[in-house]
């Protein structure tokens, strides 16, 4: 039997990439349903390709012509987000990889584990956003949440054999992203087009703004905590520009173990998929003989104020995380449409912080409300800039 999987975003940098592992691994899994938002065209080519028996376009001005493209073959179609929802309960299903970005990643992950299919969980903001509620919904339900994330993929594989061995530390790496040297002057004036360049890794434009800004690595800091039951004074980050080392455990000996590898998704997309198991990989291997220095700095949070406000809300805990989320992916699009600069982005979501409402401990309306209120906020914040 075929492990199927439901790729939630396959048109993305980690969808595409998880369909080459099930290429690779075609004798084991099977794409059972792809779903992307826009991108028909890519969309019905992998269609074509790996016969799913579902697809969804999110975007319904799309559907007709999704539709007309794959009406010679066996194919469910279908559009909304409803259906995105829906999708990822159907019976056969045992797994879903949560690809697609943003804040859009909450409700088909929550039916998901409702339903009791296990988790690749690439879509760290639904963690971001409701680590609480997921965790206790996953507790309720059996449903396992596999990491994607390539730091939380390598905690994982540290933290393999070590049960009832307590944490003592996790610490995350970070690449610094393409602006790691820069002053709080050059930053300043920093276009698109550069933050768009990431030193090591090719992903998404989203994820790699929020690189280049370090709250990538603040959310990742979230991310650990609901994943591996951390308190945020157990979590560290750490400057590795080589992105070779992917992240670390400290165990209460002092022990410090650590998972390497080039930087390339596939093998942490691989690993939830084949989890406990490991399979061949045709990916390319560490060359020692080249990579002869590893190095590592302390994360500087007055240049990369992201990241200490990520912690702040972090601390703060209720739906700040959330507020956080939903600043930052207003601030990021506005960002990309040059509506705001580079620094700006941590103005605004330290405004939208003390502006929105706090709530200690919110439910999922209150999570939905928070998400509506803070881009409502940050919107006229930038606005008004
Ligand atoms: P991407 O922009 O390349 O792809 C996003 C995918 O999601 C596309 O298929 C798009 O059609 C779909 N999508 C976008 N908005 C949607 C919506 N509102 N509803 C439904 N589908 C939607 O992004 P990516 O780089 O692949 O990142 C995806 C997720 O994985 C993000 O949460 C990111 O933080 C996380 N992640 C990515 C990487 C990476 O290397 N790319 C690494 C770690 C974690
Ligand atoms: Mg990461």
């Amino acid at each position: 039997m075929k492990k199927q999987i439901a790729i939630l975003g396959s048109t993305g940098s980690i969808g595409t990439q998880a369909l080459q592992v099930i290429e690779e691994h075609a004798d084991l899994y099977e794409a059972y349903a792809l779903t992307a938002n826009n991108r028909v065209d890519e969309l019905i080519a992998q269609a074509r390709k790996f016969m799913p028996e579902i697809v969804v376009i999110g975007n319904e001005s799309k559907y007709l012509q999704l539709k007309e493209a794959l009406a010679d073959l066996p194919i469910k179609v279908y559009t909304g987000e409803e259906a995105l929802c829906q999708i990822v309960a159907e019976q056969p299903v045992d797994m879903v990889l949560t690809a697609m970005v943003g804040y859009a990643g909450l409700r088909p992950t929550m039916n998901a584990i409702r339903a009791r299919k296990t988790i690749a969980l690439a879509n760290k903001e639904t963690l971001v956003v409701a680590g609480e509620l997921i965790n206790e919904l996953a507790r309720v339900n059996g449903t396992p949440i596999l990491p994607v994330d390539s730091e939380h993929s390598a905690v994982f594989q540290c933290l393999t054999g070590e049960v009832g061995n307590a944490i003592e530390k996790v610490i995350l790496t970070a690449s610094g992203g393409p602006f790691r040297t820069f002053t709080r002057e050059q930053l300043a004036t920093v276009t698109k087009e550069q933050a768009l360049r990431h030193p090591n890794w090719n992903m998404g434009a989203k994820i790699t703004i929020d690189s280049a800004s370090m709250m990538n690595k603040g959310f990742e800091v979230m991310e650990a905590k609901w994943l591996f039951g951390v308190r945020p004074d157990q979590i560290e980050v750490v400057v590795h520009p080589q992105s070779v080392i992917h992240s670390m455990v400290q165990f209460e000996d002092g022990a410090v173990k650590a998972q390497l590898g080039m930087p390339d998704m596939r093998l942490p997309i691989q690993y939830a998929f084949s989890y406990p198991d490991r399979l061949h990989a045709s990916f390319p291997r560490i060359d020692f003989r080249t990579c002869t220095n590893l190095t590592f700095e302390q994360p500087d949070t007055s240049r990369f104020r992201n990241l200490a406000l990520a912690y702040e809300a972090l601390h703060r805990g209720g739906n700040m995380p959330c507020i956080v989320n939903a600043a930052n992916e207003v601030c990021v699009a506005a960002f990309l449409h040059d509506r705001l600069s580079f620094l700006g982005m941590s103005d605004i979501i330290e405004r939208t912080m003390q502006r929105a409402s706090f709530i200690r401990k919110p439910s999922y309306e209150d999570y939905v409300a928070t998400d509506a209120e803070a881009r409502r906020i940050a919107e006229e914040s930038i606005a008004n800039n």
